[in-house]
């Protein structure tokens, strides 16, 4: 099938899914106000939100970290899955998108559930104080780092934990690409969680309506 009919069916299915599965407006407002402010339109998707709600829900998750904050999008889907004295930790380097996550999770009613902390994640990673494993990474920020976030993330989440990685297809450029570096390197992290966790990975492509429409969450079970 030529690529533009799968893209008009996918959209189509897209549509439908949209119109169906009940959306709080508030993530319409996060989309528009990132939009409004200048703000990269990078975040997941909706279908992938109601995925990080469902598995947050489903280990029971009362403590969550999430590497890369933007505009507080996926902060809030995954903040949504915490039960009231549930926290999540979320770590942005621009001001800018962690003010409009601020804000977001304000208007959730979720604010006393999240801390947005500003600066480089690794070095916030570094000054975290944690009392007690996490339940669920979420990693998100800058991919050269996969690697460094997956290992801090798999020394500090419980047994039966989860880590969750976005942007693992990229498009397929992730397994077509030989030229790039930036790709190879995200094959070879790929590779290197694949080689550990095997079973207990898996990815789930998710289609996207722009030209660059179809990307993969690597979801890992810890043992
Ligand atoms: N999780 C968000 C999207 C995150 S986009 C969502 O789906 O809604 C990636 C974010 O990571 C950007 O806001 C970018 O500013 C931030 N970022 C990039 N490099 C970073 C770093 N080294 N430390 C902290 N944040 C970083
Ligand atoms: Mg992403």
């Amino acid at each position: 099938m030529p690529t533009s009919n799968l893209h008009e069916r996918y959209a189509v299915v897209f549509d439908y899914l949209e119109r169906s599965l009940p959306d709080d407006p508030l993530y319409a407002w996060i989309l528009a106000e990132t939009a409004e402010r200048g703000i990269p339109q990078i975040q997941i998707t909706a279908e992938q939100g109601r995925t990080l709600r469902l598995l947050a829900s489903l280990i029971g998750a009362r403590r969550i970290l999430e590497i890369g904050t933007l505009g507080g999008y996926s902060t809030v889907w995954l903040a949504s899955a915490l039960p009231a004295d549930g926290r999540i930790i979320t770590l942005e380097m621009q001001p800018k998108h962690a003010a409009l996550a601020h804000e977001a999770l304000d208007r959730a009613g979720l604010d006393g559930r999240a801390q947005v902390v500003v600066g480089p994640a690794l070095a916030s990673l570094e000054q975290l104080e944690l009392d007690a494993p996490l339940d669920l990474v979420f990693i998100d920020a800058d991919k050269p780092s996969n690697r460094a976030y997956f290992d801090w993330a798999v020394a500090h989440v419980r047994p039966g934990g989860l880590v969750l990685v976005d942007n693992v297809l990229l498009n397929g450029r992730v397994s077509t690409d030989q030229e790039s570096a930036f790709y190879r390197d995200l094959r070879a992290f790929n590779d290197y969680v694949i080689a550990r966790y095997g079973e207990r990975v898996t990815v789930i492509p998710f289609f996207k309506d722009d030209e660059d429409n179809l990307d993969g969450l690597m979801v890992v079970h810890l043992p």
